[in-house]
This record gives structure tokens, C-alpha cells and sequence, in this order.
């Protein structure tokens, strides 16, 4: 976390640097350019005073002046010029500041000097005997006398650096240090950024379900536990001296033994699926197969207690997990013979809807109140403890079933209404 906060700020500062170098550049030239042009018109005007006065005195004034001076008839020849005095100079006419200073009685124009070949900025003015009187100064001697300022901001940009990183490290220390030492056993317990509270919610109620785990596991592995341990404590007094009654109550530790072994292996197995660490391995599966064997395999259970199975699947195939498909199918199934009524009826459907596997588990069974609905998926949650006292279960198994379809990828939803029946359907990608 230092290190992007640290790499987002040097990008950033770095970005914010040549911003501000680059607009400090231009608005200094800017800058410049606009000085340089107000100092050449009020040069131009103080000596267009002197001349029209004195015309003498314009090669003793030109020769203290800064800028290049120039005299133009109004035919556009050179009268004098400060710079170019050995060589006669072409026509300035055609020349944009002169057209203008002829017409209009000033001028002025920047470009390329066809002289000196620099960027230059000309002014002209007419004077009283209709010739004109040219100034003009070279802008590159303006921009490079900037060159000292640019060369020692450069030179201050390492040290200017090393401050930021310098400061950066402390900020970041000073926010990341009140999060190592959350309290994670309180999460909100903590005073902290405001932005890290769903954070610490989320460890909240991960840490509630995690203590309602254990205590529903004590809770869960108790009850068969406390019966095994009471009837081997009877046999074990030698009270029970039958041979029919101990044949009975060995059975009946065997059972609670079976189904304390059940439950760990399902406990065990959403911990896996929880975790993600069970190992994914998709393979080809024909799910009406899988479907039709759950069905076989349940059909005694489901005669037994006089409920009949209407099975209607179309031939399906997709990708999965087997062993996961297979056990999310048959809990459902299950589930749907197990709370139901005598007489009852379970449906099963299988078929494709815009490129998806839909298997749909009905019954009219006994159905689930609106205020059970939305815990059934929950850990060792039993709806309506009533009827469930009578009716063997854990609570674990649709907990797997959720946890297989998100495996996969897929959705589950349920529908409910208490004593019509329940209707599971679960989709899945084709992969
Ligand atoms: P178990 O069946 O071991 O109790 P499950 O996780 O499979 O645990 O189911 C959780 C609860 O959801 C059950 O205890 C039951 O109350 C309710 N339930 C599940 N399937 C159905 C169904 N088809 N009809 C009515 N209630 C159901």
C-alpha cells in the first residue's frame, strides 16, 4: 500500500512539475514579449520627439539605444539604419510595420529578421516629414536571458523532490498507522477514516458469523454426543442385562455415531467450498443423467413416505464439477421429499433457457414462512423449529447448495409460501 501510495504521488508530482515548468515558461515569455513591446513604443515615441526636433541627434540617440534603430523614406529606401551601416539595405516597402506606419501613421509587426535571422519585433511611426522611423528588438535575447531562471529551477528540482518524497513518507506513515493498530476483534470499536466503515462492518459480521458457527457446531455436535454418552453410560452400569436391550441401544449409538460423521463431513465440505480450495476441475457432464440418478436413488425414500417424483428432463449436457453437481442436485431433491406431506408430489425440471442450464426443484410440501425465506441458505439454519424437531437435518445442506452454484458461477432462487410448497431453480453458464 506505501509503495502505490508512494508511486502514485511521484507520478503526480512529477506530472504537476513540468505542468507548472511549462506554464511558468510560457507565461514568463508571454510576459516578456508584452514588456518588451511596451518599452520599444515608448522608445520609439521618446525619439521620434528628438528627431522631429533634431534630426542630427538620431545617430548619437540610436547609439545608446538598445534596439535596432531605422529611418525609411516614404518611398520605402533606408535612409539610416544602427546596425547595417556597410552594406546598402534592399527596400523596405513591402515591409507589413511600414505599409502600415504609411498609411496609418504607426506600424508594427514580429517575425524572422531577414538580417539577423532572429525573432524580432518591429515598431514604426511616422514622423512629421512623412518619413518613418522603424524600432525593433530581438525577442531570443529576451528568451534567453530566461535560461539562468529554467537552468536553476532545474537545478533546485531533485532537492525540491527529495523534500516531497521526504514529506510524502511521513504522510503516509501518519495515515497508515492508525490502521495497523485496528482492533479486529471490536472492528467498530475503531474512531477511524470514515471511508474504511463498510471495511470494518464487513469483518464485523464476519466475525458474528464466525462465533454463531462455533456455537452452532458445539450446539449441533453436542446433542448426538450427550445422547451416545447417556446410552453408553447405562450399558456400561450393567443395569441393562437384555440382550435385546443392548442390541437397542448399541444401535442407537451406532445411528447418532453415523450422524455426528455426516455432519462433520458436511461441515467440513462448505468450509471447502467456503474456501475455495476444493480443487476445480470442470469436466463434460450430462446433467438429465445426473438428474434421473438422484431420482432413482431417492424413489424408495420418496415411496415411503407415499410421494410421487414427476421427472421431466430434457437432454442436457454442460461443464461442472461433478461429485458437486451431483450432491447439490440429490440435497435439493431430498429436501423437497423430506418437507413435504403425505400424498405430495416433487417435480423436477430440467431444460435450456437463453444459454443457460435451468433445473427447477418443485413441491407442495409444507413450505417456508416469508420470514424464514431469506436465512434458509445460512449455516445450520432450520426453519420453523416445530416441525423440524420431527424431521432429521442440520441446516448444512443447502448451505453446500448455494456455495456449489456459486462454484459455478451460476444463481439460485427460491420461492416459497407456507403449507403450498417450495421452488428451487438454479441456473447455470454452459461453459
Ligand atoms: P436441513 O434439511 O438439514 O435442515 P437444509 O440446509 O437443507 O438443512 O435446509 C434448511 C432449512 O430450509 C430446512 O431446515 C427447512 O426448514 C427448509 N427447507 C429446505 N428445503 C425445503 C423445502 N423443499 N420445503 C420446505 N422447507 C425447506
Amino acid at each position: 500500500m506505501k509503495k502505490r501510495i508512494f508511486q502514485s504521488v511521484a507520478i503526480i508530482s512529477t506530472f504537476v512539475v513540468f505542468i507548472t515548468f511549462f506554464l511558468t515558461f510560457i507565461l514568463l515569455y508571454n510576459h516578456s514579449f508584452d514588456t518588451l513591446k511596451k518599452n520599444l513604443i515608448e522608445e520609439t515615441n521618446k525619439l521620434k520627439t528628438i528627431v522631429e526636433t533634431n534630426p542630427a541627434s538620431l545617430n548619437n540617440a540610436a547609439l545608446v539605444s538598445e534596439s535596432r534603430v531605422t529611418l525609411i523614406d516614404v518611398n520605402g529606401n533606408v535612409i539610416y539604419d544602427s546596425e547595417k551601416s556597410d552594406s546598402p539595405l534592399d527596400n523596405h516597402a513591402d515591409r507589413p510595420e511600414i505599409i502600415s506606419a504609411l498609411k496609418n501613421g504607426v506600424g508594427s509587426a514580429t517575425r524572422i529578421s531577414s538580417s539577423t535571422h532572429t525573432k524580432t519585433y518591429y515598431y514604426a511611426i511616422q514622423l512629421k516629414n512623412y518619413e518613418i522611423l522603424r524600432l525593433s528588438r530581438n525577442m531570443d535575447n529576451f528568451v534567453s536571458s530566461l535560461y539562468p531562471s529554467i537552468i536553476r529551477l532545474l537545478l533546485l528540482l531533485p532537492f525540491i523532490y527529495l523534500i516531497g518524497l521526504l514529506l510524502t513518507h511521513l504522510e503516509v506513515n501518519r495515515i497508515i498507522q492508525p490502521i495497523n493498530n485496528l482492533n479486529l476483534q471490536e472492528p467498530l470499536n475503531n474512531v477511524i477514516y470514515p471511508e474504511l466503515r463498510p471495511l470494518l462492518e464487513n469483518i464485523n459480521e464476519h466475525n458474528a458469523i464466525r462465533r454463531e458457527f462455533s456455537a452452532n457446531v458445539s450446539h449441533e455436535l453436542k446433542t448426538p454426543l450427550t445422547s451416545i454418552s447417556g446410552y453408553a453410560e447405562i450399558i456400561s452400569t450393567g443395569l441393562v442385562q437384555d440382550i435385546n436391550d443392548i442390541k437397542l441401544f448399541s444401535n442407537k449409538i451406532y445411528t447418532e455415531a453415523q450422524s455426528l460423521i455426516t455432519m462433520i463431513e458436511d461441515i467440513i465440505k462448505v468450509s471447502r467450498l467456503d474456501e475455495g480450495k476444493l480443487e476445480i476441475k470442470f469436466q463434460p457432464i450430462q446433467f438429465d443423467e445426473i438428474i434421473k440418478s438422484a431420482v432413482t436413488k431417492l424413489t424408495p425414500y420418496a415411496t415411503k413416505k407415499s410421494i410421487t417424483i414427476i421427472e421431466r428432463c430434457k437432454p442436457v449436457s454442460g461443464a461442472g464439477i461433478k461429485t458437486v453437481i451431483e450432491e447439490m442436485i440429490y440435497n435439493l431433491i431430498q429436501n423437497a421429499i423430506k418437507y413435504n406431506k403425505p400424498n405430495g408430489h416433487v417435480w423436477v425440471f430440467l431444460y435450456e433457457y437463453k444459454n443457460r442450464i435451468v433445473i427447477e426443484v418443485k413441491d407442495d410440501g409444507i413450505g417456508i414462512s416469508s420470514e424464514d425465506l431469506p436465512r434458509i441458505f445460512e449455516r445450520f439454519f432450520r426453519a420453523d423449529k416445530s416441525h423440524n424437531q420431527t424431521i432429521e437435518g442440520s441446516g448444512l445442506g443447502l448451505a453446500i447448495v448455494k456455495h456449489s452454484v456459486q462454484l459455478h458461477q451460476g444463481e439460485i432462487t427460491v420461492n416459497s409460501k407456507l403449507n403450498h410448497g417450495t421452488e428451487f431453480k438454479i441456473f447455470l453458464n454452459k461453459h
